[in-house]
């Protein structure tokens, strides 16, 4: 109640879209009914969540903070929002984004930018900003939020709290709505790992309904992470990451950051990633593909929103796309279609997939020598609020360092080592191999 209280008195920063009031205070009571008749508590009892409004509750909004679905009801539970309902997290309610999870400064969200709770004058990253915010605001313990190229690493990072994007595959995508299809990952938005991999450990595991979820058993991943100790791990750090480009101040913090690790035992190795100024041009190309081929689905007849200057099918099409898509989806839709056209897709589709094979390679090859690859989050602090909106190359260099995570498909963390002179939070990256959440997780921890 406390939290809904302070949801209230935050209404003017719109970190949330839809605020489950009523629905809220109905599962704290009967929670408390529950214990009352002697039910044991389920494994998140009573935590108070926030769920990005991409991922469906039923009977609840399903915005994606987009025009075309603002009056979407979802008909389903998302798989990782059910099994967190089993083990009795409460909702609080669903966060803004930017549109469709494009953006990383949630700026391109239908309903209006969220400030950054460190600097109201600032971004507090993308896409997942509402559920950073909320959660390090303190109006909600722990968040889901969606990370397709970073967008719960580089929120998190903008927002002093810990942001976790599992392994492809760990969490079931079901009832998330697509973005890129074979990067997308459900990840946790919280104040520390331990909260974060408890989240992650419930959701995690395979799903009938989605076909890309693994079969491998979900570890315990407490256990896991007790065991890692800071003695004798090898931590690979790029040199590539720490490019004359990065901002001074984020490079020193965790340099910083890594110089006390090795002198509690740890051991820095020197690593190089080569292809590292790939990333971006290879993730926007098969992102946008993947995005153009999804978002096919909205045309004004099967979800959301219809135009009314719909005379016959295809001004309905047309019309219900052109007034329901920001500017940024559309720029997307029409990159991706380009991409793929018969033309150009040698040229730039297939080339990209070529690119994303040696990333996979090059970060296996890396991480047989090292135990993780660390960096910084962003190469820059939070910005100020319509900094980069004029500018999406300046935009995509945001998450220069989170994509190549996603590219591969490998578990990777946002954790908080610091602030600048300006008191902005600088996030540290890392990156571990396949499914060694509890060791990604277990690491984190020695540097929170
Ligand atoms: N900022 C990146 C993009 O705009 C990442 C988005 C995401 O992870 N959903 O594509």
């Amino acid at each position: 109640l406390d939290y809904l209280e302070r949801i209230d008195r935050h209404r003017d920063d719109n970190i949330y879209i839809t605020v489950f009031h009523e629905q809220a205070v109905e599962k704290a009571r009967e929670l408390d009914k529950k214990l009352s008749e002697g039910g044991k508590p389920g494994k998140l009892f009573g935590m108070p969540m926030a769920i990005k409004d991409n991922i469906s509750i039923k009977g609840a909004g399903l915005t994606c903070a987009s025009r075309i679905l603002e009056n979407y009801e979802s008909v389903y539970d998302a798989t990782a929002v059910q099994r967190l309902q089993s083990e009795d997290a409460v909702f609080l309610g669903k966060t803004n984004m930017d549109e469709f999870a494009m953006g990383s400064s949630n700026e391109n969200s239908a309903f209006g930018a969220v400030p950054n709770p460190f600097d109201k004058t600032r971004v507090p990253g993308g896409s997942s900003g509402g559920s950073a915010a909320a959660v390090a605001a303190g109006l909600a313990l722990t968040a889901l939020g969606s990370d397709t190229g970073g967008s719960v690493r580089q929120p998190a990072g903008f927002c002093d709290i810990v942001g976790l994007k599992p392994t492809y595959g760990r969490i079931s995508r079901y009832g998330l709505v697509a973005f890129a299809s074979s990067f997308d990952q459900i990840g946790v938005l919280a104040r520390n790992c331990d909260d974060a991999s408890l989240v992650l450990g419930i959701m995690a595991g395979k799903d009938e309904h989605d076909a890309t979820s693994s079969h491998r058993d979900v570890p315990d991943y407490a256990e896991d992470m007790a065991a890692v100790k800071v003695e004798g791990l090898k931590i690979g750090v790029p040199k590539e990451y720490f490019h004359e480009s990065l901002n001074r101040e984020v490079g020193e913090i965790v340099k910083a950051k890594l110089h006390e690790l090795r002198d509690k035992g740890a051991e820095l190795v020197d690593i190089t990633l080569p292809e590292s100024d790939y990333a971006i041009a290879a993730y926007y190309i098969l992102v946008t593909a993947e995005a153009s081929s999804n978002l096919a689905r909205f045309d004004g007849a099967r979800y959301g929103y219809r135009s009314s200057r719909a005379e016959d099918v295809l001004a309905m099409y047309v019309n219900s796309r052109t007034e329901g898509f920001g500017k940024e989806v559309k720029r997307r839709i029409m990159l991706g279609t380009y991409v793929l056209s018969a033309g150009y897709y040698d040229t730039y589709y297939k080339k990209a997939q070529q690119v994303r094979r040696v990333f996979q390679d090059r970060y296996r090859e890396a991480l047989e020598k090292v135990d993780v690859i660390a960096g910084p989050t962003s190469p820059f602090p939070p910005f100020s609020i319509g900094e980069k909106m004029d500018d999406p190359l300046e935009m995509y260099l945001a998450d220069v360092f989170t994509v190549p995570a996603s590219i591969v498909g490998m578990p990777a963390v946002s954790v908080p080592v610091g602030m600048d002179s300006r008191n902005l939070p600088v996030g540290m990256h890392l990156i571990c191999d396949f499914f060694e959440e509890g060791k990604l997780m277990g690491i984190a921890r020695h540097l929170q």
